[in-house]
């Protein structure tokens, strides 16, 4: 009998769901209704609902639902503490609510761990068994993977990597810091470098693309501050974990010929464990399906970690 899990995406605004089993392969796939911005109790409903679709057309045994949400977690207690997208599910037991509804165990998971996830299962990272990924988009989220899990830390808020410092006078953040790695080079960074620089007072990051893939020198310096900032976190990540592979997914991936080539000079000048090994940084293989495996695998590993 077929076994499979459903992963859900909750993104800042929509979310998407797929039924995966557990050789990887995606047997099923909807969006949801909801417009998140609709308050708790309609954003939960189309979770279970879309959960309970998916379900009701599967055969097969259904191993759980894993959630990834943009956020960070209380992994014990099932609550998302802190969320710019989704205030309206802060600090309510949103694993329990949802398990208590399907009766099947439930995940709560970051949703750029899941990503980090999904990428080691059926992506970029199948080979290794560590990995790190970093996701550019409004912020920058990022994941651990060590030995095949996600690394959590104590709380389940481990691998905020878009609030590293990469300058320590830098662009100040929501997080209270200033110079955080997503204020220097995730897809909103790229487009407010490229207002502030004169390149048109709504200008975004893939206007900020088409611009370099023109030659224009604001654009293409735009980029190479983009790939420093890049290099230097990754460089302190490299030093930190002696990884094989560091990924890179996200809106601006595209534009990775003008970022990549300072991004990895940085890296190189940065890191005497980058100079001397085999280390990988390269795209992430599985698009924005990379959430969707990672969530639906979340109910597999748990129930290896019951069975052991
Ligand atoms: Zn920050």
């Amino acid at each position: 009998m077929i076994e499979y899990a459903i992963g859900l995406d909750l993104g800042g605004t929509n979310l998407r769901a797929a039924a995966i089993s557990f050789e990887g392969r995606i047997l099923d796939q909807i969006s949801g209704r909801t417009n998140l911005s609709e308050g708790r109790d309609a954003v939960i409903d189309d979770m279970v609902e879309s959960i309970r679709t998916l379900r009701d057309r599967q055969e097969g045994r259904f191993a759980g639902a894993g959630i990834g949400v943009p956020g960070f977690i209380e992994l014990d207690k099932g609550f998302i503490v802190g969320s710019n997208n989704l205030p309206a599910l802060e600090n309510f037991p949103l694993r329990d609510e949802i398990e208590n509804r399907l009766g099947a165990p439930v995940v709560l998971e970051n949703d750029a761990n899941a990503a980090a996830l999904g990428e080691k299962w059926m992506g970029a990272g199948r080979n290794v068994q560590h990995l790190v990924l970093l996701t550019l988009g409004t912020g920058i989220g990022g994941g651990i993977i060590h030995h095949g899990r996600i690394l959590h830390g104590f709380v389940g808020m481990a691998g905020e990597l878009g609030h590293i410092t990469v300058s320590p006078n830098g662009n100040p953040c929501g997080c209270g810091n200033f110079g955080c790695l997503e204020k220097h080079a995730s897809a909103s960074a790229i487009g407010a470098m490229g207002r502030l620089l004169g390149l048109g007072e709504t200008v975004t990051s893939r206007e900020v693309y088409e611009l370099a893939k023109q030659g224009n020198e604001r654009a293409l310096m735009i980029f190479q501050q983009m790939g420093s900032a890049l290099g230097i976190a990754i460089a302190n990540l490299v030093n930190i974990f002696n990884f094989p592979l560091y990924l890179l997914a996200g809106g601006p991936l595209p534009a990775w010929d003008y970022f990549a080539p300072t991004m990895i000079e940085e890296v190189q000048r940065r890191s005497y464990s980058y100079r001397h090994t085999k280390t990988v940084i390269s795209k992430a293989d599985l698009g924005d399906l990379s959430g969707l495996y990672g969530a639906a695998y979340l109910p597999f590993l748990t129930q290896s970690l019951k069975n052991i």
